[in-house]
């Protein structure tokens, strides 16, 4: 049987070269995966590779909600804020186990950019048009009201506030399942192989890659009749290689997030505010953190580890004093941050904050497909729309027959008839799990985390290593990221599969070592490329916390 680990990868390394592939997509992005599954679901044969782990680029590095974008409106973008909003309920309902319903306020100050009718409209235009059911539409709150749901909002010239639903998410853990679900439908995902340079047909058409495993360095060539570049921030680098050069004037814009312990900022209340230069800003409580961020500066620099410099900190520490004026926070009170990086279309005379976060698909003369742009709650409706067009050109008498279902498609560990029963889900089987012998704290954990894939989890209770000191809770969940999700480095455990190194990063230096070993006997490593993963795992906390020494390269 195929396995999402390892062991598959280097099963599946030994066969691609003699596939014939209906579609190859390149990049594991939440943009990737999402192709890779529609087409999985329409009976494309279908390969995908990523040079790096599975949502390593700007998919582990968003802010984290699946949200219909409120402020497009703003910007007359009815069409793509109707189009995300609706997707919204879609994501949740498929995967209520990494969507959680998040009440936003959008506090009113006199003078402020947002006045009070102006945002009762805007937000009930908001619910209208993304078809928001009753329970969760937008409310009006009065001063006192919004005081009470968040007591550290700035009192100066506060009007109310409007209170609407957002949906919070693991941008990374939901690009994994998304993975995992193509995966379990037949697509081949591999990790860690970079697409390098391309081949073509007769015609001059494109029909196949060359591509490297970025472990071993050995290359390979893979065959397939539609190419499809879904690199993110990466796609013009990836149409550079193509044999035509054309196509629209990227550029890229940076958001950085930073991450304080609740002690010292304890917010109640997500709140979504705009900053005196006209930036929007969120800060939403998580587990004990509150994070903070913010997105658009055009940046220039490296896309594999954009840089969150002291600049953009001290920029979010002043935006929190001018809405939060009680919580009194220095750099030395943030515990980590990370930063992403989006590719836009330019557009002239418009800044980074005013051009269209909407899609665009193009197709280049020799047949590179390509896709940018978008968001992370689109990614279904993106992928409808390019394997439409994908399977139209492969198949054209099959369109009437084979139309999208991924609308209807659990995600991996979402098997719930209602996203209600989430909830109930794991309180109800919390107990049970704890028998085998973890805390009801993690069981709970593991119940959340993992949704309907909690008994795949604890399965492994019986298999695993006993050579290291690591906690039972702490081993299956390892075990079962290496065996069941790909998970090859300790970077790929400690940020995309527990997020980790962002929001628990005392967690991860108590026991990065015992992981490291448990790994390393797993998979076999020499002590050279186990003192890799050591030195590579320290620089990745030391980028997200800059709380040690520099590791040396
Ligand atoms: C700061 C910030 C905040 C955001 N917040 C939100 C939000 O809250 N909600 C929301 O809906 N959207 C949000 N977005 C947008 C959303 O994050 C992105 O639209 C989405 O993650 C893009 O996914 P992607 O798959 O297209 O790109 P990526 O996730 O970057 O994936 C592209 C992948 O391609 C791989 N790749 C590149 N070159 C090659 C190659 N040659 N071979 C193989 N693989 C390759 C890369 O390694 C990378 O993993 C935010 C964006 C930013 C920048």
């Amino acid at each position: 049987m195929k396995s999402f680990s390892y062991n598959g990868r280097q099963e599946l390394l030994g066969r691609i070269e003699n596939e014939q592939y209906d579609v190859i997509i390149i990049g594991g992005g939440i943009t990737g995966t999402g192709i890779a599954l529609d087409c999985s679901m329409r009976g494309l044969n279908t390969l995908l590779i990523e040079m790096q782990d599975f949502a390593a680029g700007t998919s582990s590095r968003s802010t984290k909600l699946v949200h219909g974008g409120l402020r497009y409106l703003k910007q007359f973008e009815v069409g793509m804020v109707a189009e995300v909003g609706k997707e919204r309920e879609i994501v949740y309902r498929n995967a209520p186990h990494v969507t959680h319903p998040e009440w936003m306020l959008l506090p009113i100050y006199r003078k402020g950019t947002f006045g009070k009718y102006s945002t009762s409209l805007g937000l009930k235009v908001y619910d209208f048009l993304a078809g928001v059911k009753k329970k969760e539409r937008r409310k009006m709150l009065t001063d006192k009201e919004a005081l009470q749901r968040e007591p550290l909002l700035n009192k100066k010239g506060l009007l109310g506030a409007g209170y609407y639903v957002e949906y919070r998410t693991d941008d990374a853990r939901l690009t994994i399942e998304v993975a995992k679900t193509a995966f379990m439908n037949g697509v081949d995902l591999l990790n860690y192989v970079k697409a390098e340079s391309f081949t073509y047909d007769t015609n001059g058409k494109i029909s196949g890659v060359y591509c490297k495993d970025t472990f071993t360095e050995r290359r390979y060539h893979v065959s397939g009749k539609k190419i499809i570049n879904a690199t993110g921030p990466w796609v013009e680098n990836v149409i550079r290689k193509d044999r035509t050069i054309e196509g629209k004037s990227l550029f890229h814009s940076k958001g950085v997030h930073i991450v304080i312990d609740s002690s010292k900022f304890p917010l109640k209340q997500a709140v979504y505010f705009d900053t005196p230069d006209g930036r929007m800003v969120f800060a939403i409580p998580r587990n004990g953190k509150t994070y903070v961020g913010t997105t658009d500066t055009e940046y220039h620099d490296d896309l594999i580890h954009p840089e969150i410099t002291q600049e953009d900190k001290e920029y979010l520490l002043e935006s929190i004093a001018f809405m939060f004026p009680k919580v009194q926070l220095g750099l030395e009170d943030i515990e980590s941050a990370w930063a992403g990086v989006r590719p836009l279309i330019r557009e002239e005379g418009k800044g980074p904050s005013e051009i269209s976060r909407k899609d665009e698909i193009w197709t280049s003369e020799t047949g590179l497909i390509t896709i940018a742009g978008g968001k992370l709650t689109g990614y279904r409706k993106m992928a409808e729309t390019v394997t439409n067009m994908v399977y139209q050109q492969l198949r054209p008498d099959g369109m009437q027959s084979t139309k999208s279902v991924t609308k209807h498609v659990k995600l991996s560990g979402g098997n719930f008839e209602k996203p209600e029963d989430y909830s109930h889900f794991i309180h109800d089987r919390a107990e049970d799990v704890e028998k085998i012998g973890i805390s009801i704290t993690d069981a709970m954990t593991i119940l959340a985390t993992y949704g309907t894939n909690t008994d795949a989890v604890i399965r492994y209770a019986d298999k695993l290593l006993k050579e290291t000191n690591l906690p039972l809770s702490i081993k299956l969940t390892l075990h079962y990221a290496i065996e069941e999700e790909m998970a090859i480095t300790p970077s790929d455990y400690f940020i995309r599969r527990t997020g980790a190194v962002l929001f628990d990063i005392d967690w991860v230096n108590k026991w990065k070592k015992e992981v490291i070993q448990y790994m390393a006997i797993l998979m076999r490593w020499s002590d050279e490329e186990q003192e890799k993963h050591w030195i590579e795992l320290e620089r990745r906390i030391w980028e997200a916390g800059e709380s040690s020494e520099r590791p040396v390269n």
